[in-house]
């Protein structure tokens, strides 16, 4: 006789197979795709030959599909949008830090946002052209807010 069990994850109760009576997970999409995710992460800690396999695979994908990106980036245009204004924050800081190192801006308050007292545009202040202040917030690289740099 199938026994009544308890599923680990929505904790619903469900008929055990009686092929099965171990069985933990219930049968809803949703659960059978946590004990998959689960086994496959517990799977990668555990054992080398599995993890192998799965980095083989996954680099014989990228072997077929050369173009993957690519075509992702063209079909999104929304990412490449993104990507510039990342790489926009991370110029930025970098000049901030050359600055920094000629003792041409000050670090006014440390925090995770860092303020800087700057002059108008970095990029005259490199060629040490001083003029009047503005105050630049830069986010922590890797956190930066999509509205940061104004296009
Ligand atoms: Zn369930």
């Amino acid at each position: 006789m199938p026994q009544n069990g308890c599923c680990v994850y929505c904790k619903c109760t469900f008929q055990r197979s009686p092929y099965r009576p171990q069985q933990a997970v219930c049968s809803r999409p949703e659960c059978q795709r946590r004990r998959r995710a689960d086994y496959h992460r517990r799977k990668l800690e555990v054992d080398p030959e599995y993890r192998q396999v799965v980095r083989d695979s996954q680099k014989q994908w990228w072997d077929e599909h050369p173009h993957y990106q690519k075509q992702h980036r063209q079909k999104n245009p929304e990412l490449i949008e993104s990507n510039r204004q990342r790489q926009r924050g991370r110029d930025q800081r970098r000049r901030v830090q050359r600055l920094v190192r000629n003792n041409l801006a000050l670090n006014l308050k440390p925090s995770i946002s860092e303020i800087w007292l700057l002059g108008p545009r970095v990029r005259d202040l490199d060629r040490n052209n001083l003029a009047s202040a503005q105050v630049l917030i830069l986010p922590a690289v890797g956190h930066l807010p999509a509205d940061v740099c104004p296009s």
